[in-house]
């Protein structure tokens, strides 16, 4: 079968990043675009670290919104498609900037995606980078293959993994382990989100999604991967993305920040 000659234009690309993260999930809705946006935040707060995200869930890109870019548009310039900023050091992609309106809905057939997904890899005027976040959409699809395919050419780093302690989402992260196990991607670590909740008025803390199996960590020590951590329930944390800013800059002292910041620097 005849090479695709996007992965050596891909690698090229991509030689002055120095590393690249892909963020899954089994399932929506557990907090993956919430982690990737944060990690970027994260990194980004040392200022001397050049950070982007590149959103390829296709179908709910939601980092345009979270990252307080909502209505943005992608430029062209000499060198191919620039990113947008948030700070200096934090560029953003994603296929939201490509949309006329954000409830546009993306209805695209896999060679389309993995087009997108190409054109955005290949064409991307990154400049010098740290660390390139890949946000990816919930599950294993074609999207996940083009991503990894595209990402090992050029070198990746490896796979985080989030879920939340509920038996069904890590029944999902059970299967994307295995996904990566099959297309050789290394699998950084697996955090735990939503991990309980401390009532503000009474400080009781309640597993809102109660681990009957043992949680992730148990997960983790059976399939024998690394667990990075537990961030726990914070409201704040929707009301700073639902606004586009960082809760770890609005919300600095909350142990939600101190798990995120604990995890952001074991990566
Ligand atoms: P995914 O990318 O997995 O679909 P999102 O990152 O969009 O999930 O998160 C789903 C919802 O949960 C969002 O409304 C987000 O603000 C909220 N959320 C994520 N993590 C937490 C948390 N630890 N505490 C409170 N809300 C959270």
């Amino acid at each position: 079968k005849a090479v695709d000659p996007a992965l050596e234009e891909i690698r090229q690309r991509l030689l002055c990043v120095k590393h690249k993260i892909v963020v899954l999930s089994g399932k929506g809705g557990v907090g993956k675009s919430t982690f990737t946006a944060h990690l970027a935040h994260g990194i980004a707060s040392d200022e001397a670290k050049q950070v982007a995200i590149l959103d390829v869930d296709i179908c709910g890109p939601s980092i345009p919104r979270i990252m307080g870019l909502e209505g943005e548009q992608v430029h062209q310039s000499g060198s191919g498609w620039s990113p947008v900023y948030v700070e200096d050091n934090l560029g953003v992609m994603s296929v939201g900037f490509l949309l006329n309106s954000p409830d546009d809905a993306v209805i695209w057939r896999g060679p389309k995606k993995n087009g997108i997904i190409k054109q955005f890899l290949r064409d991307v005027d990154w400049g010098d980078l740290d660390y390139l976040v890949v946000d990816t959409p919930p599950g294993t699809s074609d999207e996940h293959l083009s991503v990894v395919q595209y990402l090992k050419a050029a070198g990746v780093d490896g796979a985080l993994i989030i879920t939340t302690p509920q038996e069904v989402s890590l029944l999902d992260v059970r299967k994307e382990i295995n996904f990566c196990k099959k297309v050789k991607l290394p699998i950084l670590g697996v955090v735990e989100n939503m991990s309980g909740f401390v009532c503000p008025k009474c400080q009781h803390e309640t597993q809102i999604f109660p681990p009957t199996t043992g949680g992730a960590e148990q997960m983790c020590k059976d399939m024998n991967v690394p667990f990075l951590g537990r961030i726990p329930l914070d409201p704040r944390i929707g009301q700073s993305c639902d606004v586009g800013k960082s809760y770890l800059t609005e919300v600095p002292d909350s142990p939600a920040t101190a798990a995120f910041k604990e995890i952001i620097t074991s990566i």
